[in-house]
Parts: structure tokens; sequence; C-alpha cells
């Protein structure tokens, strides 16, 4: 090793390891040959998840302990921190509004204050995991940085809190901090909550065993649907910029749930969908974002990005690897 390469190396710290985004984003970083430090608020789920083959040092925090993350800024001096902690479900944050502002919005304001007290030494670049919730019902569309928030749900609020303090410390406290404001994004590690994973895997089933059923909510929601592993291409490249800012990281296009589940049972070679699928009113949600696209001309033009995996790629890859999940079980 070159003392040459040693002064290039360069440590992140992702917080919110464990979760999808931190697995496409780990494996990202260690790619273009950071050191990774992963923080969890539970590694041994880190070592369940076999993906120790990336090199992630993985190290035990939460962002609502303030003590600890200082501790963990100490000892890793990195010259990046990605946040992508804190708790992601917009329907479950109806059932418990406190624990997402704890690990959302509180985390977050205590992670500001320690980078903006560093004097010496590497400043850190700070990424924070914003969400197209915060929009809520906007009645504007597309949406993009300057659209004005109005979150419908726990989860928005809580986001916003912690979108609008990011832009506070790098405005007046000099961090240097951007947000980016994320549409959904996808891939094979979503969990079941998601209705594109709900969909694949209970297509799949159906496919293999040539019967079954899906049960789901309102089949005209429309989202703004990315391919995770091209979103966190723009995470890395927020950090990479001079000017700290804000970003809309969408995929411009909507697409109605239903339009994914036929897109789902089409690649599978099924045509007559609607005999295995029921839509009931979903009782989890008082109130649903129905329709909200994105607008990352900003994006395209400061980062140099764009999503690259179609809406039909998208269904392709994820339809494939739940059928390999499934016939290898
Ligand atoms: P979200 O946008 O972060 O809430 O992501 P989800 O994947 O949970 O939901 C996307 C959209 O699909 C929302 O508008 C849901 O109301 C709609 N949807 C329809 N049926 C279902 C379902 O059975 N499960 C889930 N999770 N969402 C559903």
């Amino acid at each position: 090793m070159t003392s040459e390469w040693v002064c290039d190396l360069r440590t992140a710290v992702i917080f919110g390891v464990t979760g999808q985004d931190g697995f496409y984003l780990s494996r990202l970083l260690i790619g273009k040959g950071y050191r990774v430090f992963g923080v969890s608020r539970d590694p041994s789920s880190y070592s369940s998840l076999k993906r120790r083959e990336f090199g992630v040092e993985v190290l035990s925090g939460d962002l609502v302990q303030e003590n600890r993350v200082d501790e963990i800024l100490q000892q890793s001096q990195p010259d990046e921190i990605y946040n992508l902690a804190g708790e992601s479900s917009v329907a479950s944050s109806w059932k418990d509004p406190a624990k997402y502002c704890l690990a959302n919005s509180v985390g977050v304001g205590n992670l500001l204050k320690i980078l903006s007290g560093i004097s010496t030494g590497t400043k850190p670049r700070y990424f924070q995991a914003a969400s197209s919730e915060m929009f809520g019902e906007t009645g504007e569309t597309p949406v993009d940085e300057l659209t004005p928030l109005k979150p419908k749900t726990p989860y928005g609020a809580s986001k916003v809190f912690a979108h609008t303090m990011t832009g506070r410390f790098r405005d007046f406290l000099n961090v240097h901090a951007s947000s980016g404001l994320l549409f959904n994004q996808e891939s094979p590690l979503r969990s079941e909550k998601y209705v594109t994973k709900k969909i694949c895997k209970a297509a799949v089933r159906i496919h293999l065993q040539g019967s079954g059923h899906l049960s789901l909510g309102n089949l005209n929601a429309k989202r703004d649907w990315s391919f995770a592993g091209d979103v966190v291409e723009a995470i890395w490249l927020m950090l990479q910029q001079d000017q700290p800012d804000d970003f809309v990281i969408a995929s411009g296009i909507l697409h109605s749930v239903e339009q994914f589940t036929e897109g789902v049972f089409r690649h599978l070679g099924i045509s007559d969908w609607r005999r295995y699928v029921s839509s009931k009113e979903f009782d989890l949600r008082p109130t649903d974002v129905i329709a909200t696209v994105g607008n990352s001309s900003k994006a395209r033009k400061d980062l140099g990005w764009k999503s690259s995996t179609s809406f039909d790629e998208l269904i392709t890859l994820l339809v494939d690897a739940e059928l390999r999940l499934q016939t290898t079980m």
C-alpha cells in the first residue's frame, strides 16, 4: 500500500447500514475504495444479513444517543456521513408518531449539532435522506426543491424537521449538508410492508403453485418508482459537490399500483391477473398521497444524474430476484 494511496483513501460513515439503501450505498462506496463504517442500532442484524464480504466495519449506535454518535465520529474521523437511518414505514407511523419523531427528527438534530461543533481537522460532509412524503398533497405536479412541504403523515412530518434543519445548519452554521428528497426507491431487499415486494412475492408464489391470492389496497394509487441502486449514485454525487444543496431524486414518471401488478404478472406469463387479485379499503392509512411525481432537473443538471433503470426493467429485476429466492428456498 503506497502512502499516496493512503492519502486518497476516504472514510464514510453510514447511519442505517442495515436497510435497503444502506446495502446499495455501502456496496458502491467499497467499490470506490472507501473505508466504510456502518452504524446500526442492532449490529447482530447486520451479520445475519450475510453482507460481511463487503468489508463494512459495523458499529453499534443510535442517532438519539448524542454521546455515542460523538464517539463514533471521533473514532472513524469520516470525510462523509450518510444518514439513511430512521423509521421508514409511512403506514406504521400512524401507530407510533412519537417513535418516528425521535428517530427521524431528534436524531438528526443531534448529528447536525455535533457536526456544527467540529472546528478542527476534517469537516465531514453530510447527507440527509429526506422523502417525497414530505410534499403531501401539494396540489402541484411535478414537485421540485422549491415546492412547499405539506406532509399528510407522521412519517412525512418527522422528515420535514430533519430536512429543514439540514438546510438551516447549512445556511447558518456552515455545515456541508445536503438533503435528497427521495421518491420511492425499490429493490429485491424491500420488506413485504412495501407494495412492490408484496406484489412480487405473491405473484411468484401464484406462478410457481398455480393458485393463490393477493389482497391489495388502492390499485389506483400512483408512485414515482426508481431502482434503489440508481438512487444511491445520486446520494454519493451530492457529497462530491463543492456546494451542498437539496436535490429531488425521482424517475419523473408515475405508475399506478395496478400497472405495477399487471406488469409483474405479465412478466410471469400470467395475463388474467385479476383472477388472483382483490382490492380492499386500505385501513392502515387515514390519508394516502395518491400521486406525486418528482422533477429531478436540478439533479440532472448539477449532478449529471438520471434514473437509469426503467419501470419495465425494474419489474424484471424485482421479479427475477424473487423467482431466484423462491426457487432456491
Ligand atoms: P410508500 O409510498 O412509502 O407508502 O410505499 P408503499 O409501497 O407502502 O405504498 C405505495 C402505494 O401503494 C401507496 O399509495 C399505498 O396506499 C399503495 N398500496 C396499495 N395496496 C397496498 C398494499 O397492499 N400494501 C402497501 N404497502 N401499499 C399498498
